[in-house]
């Protein structure tokens, strides 16, 4: 067992970590095999320049970690892994360094199944399918499932309406504002579909194009110049959707809305992010709970799934399959308001439970 940089967390410790370098074709990555307790490791592969190495294997353990936690409360028969790829993609990425990195998840015969993340997309995937079967998130052409960001998104909106039930006893999100701070692949999806149910959005980026798109896709939505802005606006919802750490202490503190509900991962701060919510009343709906859509939605292609040829019937398939979301959220945020407890423990608890007594086929 291994878990450096990961003293005093719970639950188990890491499985495997393997540490991959081609300088033929200047690969560096980190394999991270948390836990295979509910079948292979299932988690995507960052690509992006870290500090030191050392960052990167920390990063790949913590990702992994919140892989085995995310697909065992989605109800997937998958563990946790993650990879990270060392270096500046828009330099480094090549089909050489991909292929060199395919043939290395496929060295793990198995044990670990990889898809895209910040950094890479399902035309890499294409390319690294290309040296094992070991991957998913590729495009449709190439027998994928395609991009995971709307079901991503309509997992999010899944988990807000539960949100909803607890806070004001009604699982809609009509007339409520909901405030969208990172307007990517995600954000925009989720403008759409809240737009649809009757919300108002307002949105936010740090980039000007992203804003652009949004305001031409969806006029409705009231577009808020400074992300920072967005936490003293009124709203009801406030929905993370760009990097980690957007609950850090200024926005913990300072945030107006009763609810967080948003995709990005590990939004969570700094230790005690959580109970100052709590203690703010302020509903935290855990990311790993309610970003599982895209880990589901590409989780179908590992057992031979791939894009339907109809749009209407993949959309209403992919729906059915993010629909326990709501179930979920619901039942954590319900135990964590009787409890007392934090939703995150509440979380994390049933996870481990289902790791530790993993199904019998
Ligand atoms: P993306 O890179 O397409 O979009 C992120 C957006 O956030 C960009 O437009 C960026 O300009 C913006 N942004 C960055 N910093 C910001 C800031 N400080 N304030 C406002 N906006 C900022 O990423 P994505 O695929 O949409 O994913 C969004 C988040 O959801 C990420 O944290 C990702 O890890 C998580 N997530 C995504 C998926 C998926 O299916 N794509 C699945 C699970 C979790």
């Amino acid at each position: 067992m291994f878990a450096p940089g990961t003293a005093g967390v719970r639950g188990p410790a890491h499985e495997q970590v393997l540490l991959c370098q081609d300088r033929t074709v200047g690969l560096k990555a980190v394999v991270s095999v948390h836990s295979t307790a509910l079948g292979p490791a299932l988690g995507g592969t960052r690509f992006r320049a870290y500090g030191s190495s050392a960052d990167a294997v920390l990063d790949s353990l913590n990702l992994a970690r919140g892989m085995s936690y995310k697909n065992a409360l989605a109800g997937l028969p998958y563990g946790g892994g993650k990879a990270v790829i060392i270096g500046d993609p828009a330099l480094l990425k090549t089909p050489g360094l991909l292929h060199s990195y395919g043939r290395f998840v496929e060295s793990l015969a198995g044990r670990y199944v990889t898809a895209c993340d910040v950094g890479t997309d399902t035309a890499d995937m294409d390319v690294v399918g290309e040296e094992t079967d070991h991957v998913v998130g590729r495009s449709p052409a190439a027998g994928g499932v395609g991009d995971p960001s709307a079901a991503t998104a309509y997992g999010v909106l899944q988990g807000m309406r539960a949100c909803a039930a607890v806070r004001w006893g009604e699982p809609h999100l009509r007339g409520l504002r909901v405030g969208v701070c990172g307007l990517g692949k995600v954000g925009q999806h989720l403008v759409g579909l809240l737009t649809e149910a009757g919300a108002t959005v307002l949105a936010s980026d740090i980039r000007a194009d992203a804003v652009a798109r949004t305001q031409v896709r969806f006029p409705e939505a009231r577009i808020v110049a400074d992300a920072k802005a967005l936490l003293d606006a009124e709203m009801d919802i406030y929905s993370p959707c760009a990097l980690g750490g957007a609950l850090d202490r200024v926005a913990v503190n300072r945030l107006r809305a009763p609810v967080v509900c948003g995709a990005a991962n590990n939004q969570l701060g700094y230790a005690g992010a959580e109970e100052r919510l709590v203690d703010r009343d302020i509903v935290y709906a855990p990311d790993y709970v309610v970003n599982a859509g895209g880990v589901i939605h590409v989780a179908r292609e590992y057992s031979g799934c791939s894009a339907s040829r109809s749009p209407d019937r993949a959309r209403a398939r992919a729906r059915e399959q993010m629909d326990p979301i709501y179930a979920t959220t619901l039942s954590i945020l319900t135990a964590a308001a009787d409890s007392g407890a934090s939703p995150s423990a509440v979380a994390d608890d049933l996870a481990e439970k289902r790791m530790a007594s993993p199904p019998r086929i």
